[in-house]
């Protein structure tokens, strides 16, 4: 089976979220399923700079007003389609945001023009390479699945994968007549949304099916809280609609081998997290020793619950704890937790900023890591967290939801809880979470319970990519896989 990705990030090349991590790891497991991917990625610095000299495979001389090539390339053991169109992606800034960290301008041009490219290889315009389906990621890649429904050539089956519904694309409808889609598009069947044009809207409306990154984020999108607006379109394609909980590179992310952190080891013997935890607090300059040190690794942002933790630091340091966060995003919030740590020197710090390699040694040498989303699609640092011995505390909802078994009296017996989760998602809620996870820590023998069995959970890829290519098989012609 060949499959077509296309995604506007990808891990190891660009990165700014878990969309990143799951285009890069998902083609890789896919293979074991005898499904072949290329994935279709723009043309920034870093992905240029990786690639080197690349030969280029398909030209267009206009594509959304400049010319651009699709380079071949293979990074890491994932097959590339870059597309090399300087105008639109060789810019200094991010992905999506400029040097002035606003959208540039020119968003909704730049990646109508990655989907645009993207319905031209599924129609067959790569010498020698037809896909069998197309796999598109989040509203840079909604306009592909109408361009093929729109387009002269036959389509061809189409997933659309939701990674967060809050980020949708939304752009005024005077873009329209550039975007080279007949006039009836413009429609509620189409890629009208709300008098606007709506890239996220257009793929779930034209996509062959919708899948998002877990079952419970699946039912919750239904509703209007979580839905955003496309809850009522949601609803309609019900039976289109698959919930698939992402897995993590178990290579990348592997407390055994892993080169970023101070101590390598494994699940039958983790007391070398210890020396990860002194090279951690040496490196945020807080106190060294034993009281229990939680961790955030995150955007900073609402979303994430960053609010409710610079209101719990006092509580969590009162009650014997440290925390270290590591993070960018919202200035308020990046001031309220500076606040915090200046309030607790030795107790709190935080790093602003994105650090990989920090981001590894956080996982390795912390206790605990805090994620209070009040939405998340699936959330991949409670995996690592898992793979980790680094115990989970997270808020009950989506992939948090899926992915973590709370210590409560029942699953403490069986010996099956892997982390803390609360509900709701309030200050008190947190704050209680808190508690009742430096209580456990108190508990040497529960504490290393909750470790060893997080680290036996399959965190892999392996079931998921199998899901996927069922889900694909679903989609083709009878018989033909
Ligand atoms: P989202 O995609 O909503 O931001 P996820 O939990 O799905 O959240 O994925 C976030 C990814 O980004 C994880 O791989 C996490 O480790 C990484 N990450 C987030 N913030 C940072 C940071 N400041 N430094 C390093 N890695 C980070």
């Amino acid at each position: 089976m060949k499959v077509l990705s296309v995604a506007s990030e990808i891990f190891p090349l660009v990165k700014t979220g878990g969309l990143a991590d799951v285009a890069g790891a998902l083609p890789l497991a896919l293979k074991a399923q005898g499904v072949e991917t290329k994935t279709l990625v723009p043309g920034y610095p870093a992905v240029m700079a990786a690639i080197g000299t690349a030969q280029s495979i398909l030209r267009f001389e206009d594509l959304m007003g400049s010319p651009a090539d699709v380079l071949k390339a293979s990074v890491g053991g994932l097959d590339l389609l870059v597309l090399e169109a300087p105008a639109l992606f060789d810019r200094p800034g991010g992905p999506y945001l400029g040097t002035d960290g606003k959208d540039y301008p020119d968003n909704w041009r730049r990646f109508a023009a990655l989907s645009k490219a993207g319905a031209e290889i599924a129609g067959g315009a790569l010498a020698g390479w037809q896909p069998d389906l197309v796999h598109v990621h989040d509203w840079q890649t909604g306009l592909l699945p109408a361009y093929m429904l729109y387009g002269e050539k036959p389509a061809i089956p189409s997933v659309m994968t939701i990674h967060n519904i809050a980020f949708q694309g939304n752009f005024s409808a005077a873009i329209f007549p550039e975007l080279g889609l007949p006039a009836h598009a413009l429609a509620m069947e189409g890629v009208e949304y709300y008098g606007m044009v709506g890239y996220l809207k257009a793929g779930l409306q034209t996509a062959w099916a919708i899948s998002t990154v877990s079952p419970s984020y699946a039912e919750e999108i239904l509703t209007p809280e979580f839905g955003m607006g496309l809850e009522g379109l949601l609803n309609r394609r019900t039976l289109d609609l698959h919930g698939i909980v992402n897995g993590i590179d178990t290579d990348v992310w592997n407390p055994a081998v892993d080169p970023l952190i101070e101590r390598d080891y494994s699940a039958a013997d983790t007391s070398a997290r210890r020396a990860n935890k002194r090279a951690m607090e040496a490196q945020f300059g807080l106190d060294q020793d034993d009281a229990p040190l939680f961790c955030v690794i995150s955007r900073l942002t609402w979303q994430k619950g960053m609010d409710l933790v610079a209101d719990a630091v006092d509580d969590l340091v009162a009650l014997g704890g440290k925390l270290a966060v590591l993070g960018s995003g919202d200035e308020a919030l990046v001031a309220a937790l500076r606040d915090a740590a200046a309030r607790h020197p030795g107790r709190v710090a935080i790093t602003v900023g994105y650090n990989e390699p920090l981001s590894h040694l956080m996982q390795a040498g912390s206790d605990a890591i805090l994620i209070p989303s009040r939405f998340e699609p699936c959330g991949l640092t409670q995996l690592y967290g898992l793979r980790y011995g680094c115990v989970p505390v997270v808020s009950r909802t989506g992939g948090l939801n899926d992915t973590v078994i709370d210590a409560n009296p029942a699953a403490l017996a069986s010996g099956s809880a892997t982390g803390i989760s609360f509900g709701p998602v309030t200050l008190d809620g947190l704050k209680r979470a808190i508690r009742r996870s430096i209580r456990l820590y108190r508990e040497p023998d529960t504490w290393a319970s909750l470790q060893t069995q997080g680290m036996a959970s399959d965190v892999s890829w392996d079931k998921s990519a199998a899901l996927y290519a069922k889900l694909y098989s679903s989609l083709l012609p009878k018989g033909s896989h």
